[in-house]
């Protein structure tokens, strides 16, 4: 690794510059270096003050992260970003103050790396690990921030000791987890090695250290045995024409300690640990080399794997065959050509398109995308620091998901635009059906909230609250609309029972009958055609079945309608009109007219009235808003002037309807009001209708002003929307009529 120690302790900011340029330079020579000239000298100044825990300058890490990248191969944008990746975090630069000085790209890579820095994977479990890289991909929107993240996390873990413990067995188990994983996805095995073997010797130091010494022990023999495969296959590929490069590489430590654990076998055993690499100009040549080593000796026939034909998920392609020499050793050909090792090591997101796990398959479904990947196949060919190349970084592979974290750390993906009650339903139906709200990130938000990417998510509930139809305009995922509406229609149907029962129970109670209704159900049911007792009831809540075909069930076993009370009352009233004066009315200051009161309208004392002088049944009492009323208004001479007495010892009938949202306990709410202020109720209907409900109550009143406090009381409740005295229930009594 590099050491920027004389860079560093440089006194002049411009030298130091220099340097690092130079540095640059070695690796990568040809790159365009204003904009890391420039993005040096910013972080410089930007990260002077500060101090690593180590007691280095801060400076040392933006720079060996830029220095990586550079090894990396990567663009000139891309290493001024590695520059600057930490000044939005730890400094007062803002990302406008970025894009003014280094443009829009360098300004989005930095704020990139800055939001993913914030989220930190919070459960070990695979299936919310693969779910965390397709968040840190659709994060990034672009792949440099991703590659930048690598270069960061190499240098922290490079430098890990100087943490606590805790923190450093996070950061190492994140890196085994996401990271490592991802760079294999991205192609890039050499930073997916450096990152596993950096996490691996964190995280189990004894057996790190174990498995280095006995690597560094087997060296000597390791050598001898290399030489004495390689010097032999030298040979035979000469002979045969064929220009290669070979050379021998140990195992990476973390993949032979996953080899050990995978085949349950000690170090020794682990027989690959030697492994020879081939490369030839060609894919015809690799198949030549491979017959060459054939010829040499002998292969392990269930070892064989033809990566070129068939090549990995990450776009790796080599030969691979195992062979054993004349002593028993055993070891790996890979053969391959220079493209394909270039892959190998450095090719970036290449092919992970075509198969490995779900992100794939989700790719596949977007022609986009896969456009987007054809490009970046071609990229091996022409690696230069254009711009146009870098286009194809760019990520916008996940622009429809979004992940949000439950307070445990679990990851939900959800579609863009979600709101706090899909994420509720998404995690259980049970929250979503009770949710107010919730704490996103700590704030309080309503349940229409939209989420963003990383948001932590804590759904508030209310037991006693429960989905409506205006809640559907907050859910966009389907699971949540498909939740809400199923619990809709059950609530609906337990209404709709509800009240047919009670619209049933009330009619039958009318018949003149002692049998419990009960009695009567199986064979009503069968008569009907109907299942069961409760589909009854919702048929006849719901409107669907009228009340009426029931009654008629009952008529025809000759049970009869016992006479209501208001219609006893009625009839009585009819008798006696036209014969005697009712009490209470002054016509003038006589009190012993001949007086009725209107039917049309059923005056109360306290209404204002006016008489109406009829044809030898003396004078009819209407309400001054009475429709009646106007028909005649005409016919001045008619219309006689009258007053209540004060006397109020009739009883007068009103009729109220009342419509309002329906539901449980309703009707019963309104009653006992009547039964507060002691009215008697002589009639009443009760309709419902899309969860509508229709009462209509005939009632003794006393006077208007008990009527008054009794529409006061019902207009209090919550789902009443209209109550509403009833002035033309019979407007065509032709009596009434002056005719
Ligand atoms: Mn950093």
């Amino acid at each position: 690794m590099d050491n920027f120690q004389a860079l560093l302790s440089s006194s002049s900011p411009e030298a130091a510059a220099e340097q690092f340029i130079n540095k640059i330079l070695e690796v990568n020579p040809g790159i365009s270096t204003d904009l890391i000239h420039s993005a040096f000298l910013f972080s410089w100044d930007a990260h002077k003050d500060q101090v690593r825990k180590s007691g280095e300058p801060y400076l040392a890490h933006p720079v060996s992260v830029a220095m990586i990248l550079a090894e990396q191969k990567l663009d000139s944008v891309t290493i001024a970003a590695g520059l600057l990746h930490d000044v939005l975090e730890d400094t007062p630069c803002t990302q406008e103050d970025l894009a003014k000085r280094f443009g829009e790209d360098v300004a989005l890579l930095v704020d990139g790396v800055t939001k993913i820095r914030a989220i930190q994977m919070k459960t070990r479990e695979d299936r919310q690990a693969e779910t965390y890289r397709k968040m840190l991909l659709s994060m990034a929107k672009d792949l440099r921030v991703i590659i930048i993240k690598f270069a960061d996390r190499i240098h922290n873990l490079r430098t890990l000791k100087y943490l606590d413990p805790e923190k450093i067995r996070a950061i190492a188990t994140e890196t085994l987890d996401v990271y490592s994983p991802l760079a294999m996805r991205l192609g890039m095995g050499r930073i997916k090695w450096e990152l596993d073997d950096l996490a691996f010797k964190h995280l189990y130091p004894s057996d790190y250290k174990d498995i280095v010494s006995k690597v560094v022990a087997s060296h000597t023999d390791r050598e001898a045995i290399l030489e004495a495969f390689e010097g032999p296959l030298r040979t035979a590929l000469e002979q045969e024409g064929i220009n290669a490069t070979t050379a021998g590489r140990p195992k990476h430590f973390y993949s032979i300690y996953n080899k050990m654990l995978k085949r349950g076998k000690p170090f020794d055993e682990i027989y690959d640990i030697l492994a020879l690499r081939i490369i030839v100009n060609s894919v015809k040549e690799c198949y030549h080399a491979l017959g060459v080593i054939h010829g040499l000796w002998m292969p392990v026939q269930e070892r064989f794997k033809d990566y070129i034909s068939a090549p990995k998920s990450n776009g790796y392609r080599s030969i691979h065959t195992t062979v054993v020499g004349k002593q028993g050793s055993v070891i790996e050909m890979q053969i391959r050509t220079w493209e394909m090792n270039k892959t190998a090591e450095e090719g970036i997101a290449a092919h992970w398109l075509y198969k490995d796990g779900g992100l794939a398959d989700e790719i596949s479904k977007d022609d986009k995308a896969l456009g987007w990947l054809k490009n970046i196949i071609g990229w091996q060919e022409n690696l230069t620091d254009s711009a146009e190349f870098y286009e194809f970084f760019r990520v916008d592979l996940f622009d429809a998901e979004i992940f949000v974290f439950t307070p445990q750390g679990s990851l939900i993906t959800l579609p863009k635009g979600s709101t706090v009650l899909d994420f509720a339903f998404a995690v259980h139906t049970k929250l979503g059906t009770h949710c107010i709200g919730a704490k996103v990130d700590g704030h309080v938000e309503p349940v229409g909230a939209e989420l963003k990417s990383g948001q932590s998510v804590e759904v508030l509930t209310l037991n006693t609250k429960t989905p409506s139809v205006s809640m559907l305009r907050y859910a966009k995922t389907p699971k949540a609309r498909s939740a809400i509406r199923q619990w809709l229609n059950n609530a609906e149907k337990q209404n709709s029972v509800d009240l047919g029962k009670k619209m049933i129970l009330h009619a039958y109670e009318e018949l003149n009958t002692n049998t419990p209704f009960d009695n009567h159900v199986p064979e009503l049911l069968q008569h009907l055609g109907i299942g069961n007792v409760e589909r009854l009831y919702e048929l006849i809540g719901r409107g669907d079945l009228p009340e009426s075909r029931v009654m008629k069930y009952f008529q025809a076993r000759k049970i009869k309608k016992k006479a209501a009370p208001f219609e006893m009352v009625s009839q009585f009233m009819k008798t006696i009109t036209g014969q005697k004066s009712p009490q209470g009315i002054l016509v003038g200051s006589q009190d012993n007219l001949m007086v009725r009161y209107a039917e049309c309208c059923n005056p109360i004392p306290g209404d204002q009235i006016i008489g109406f002088l009829t044809k030898g049944r003396g004078i009819s009492v209407h309400r001054a808003d009475c429709p009646n009323v106007k028909l005649f208004e005409d016919d001045d001479d008619r219309a006689i002037e009258v007053n209540w007495d004060s006397g109020e010892l009739k009883k007068h009938y009103v009729t109220l309807n009342i419509r309002g949202d329906d539901r449980c306990g309703l009707l019963n709410e309104i009653t006992a009001i009547f039964m507060d202020f002691g009215v008697n109720i002589t009639n009443g209907t009760v309709k419902s209708l899309n969860r509508k409900a229709d009462l209509t109550f005939h009632l003794e009143i006393r006077n208007l002003n008990q009527l008054k406090q009794i529409l006061r009381r019902i207009q209090k409740i919550k789902e009443v929307e209209n109550v509403a005295r009833v002035k033309d229930y019979i407007s065509d009594d032709d009596e009434e009529n002056p005719e």
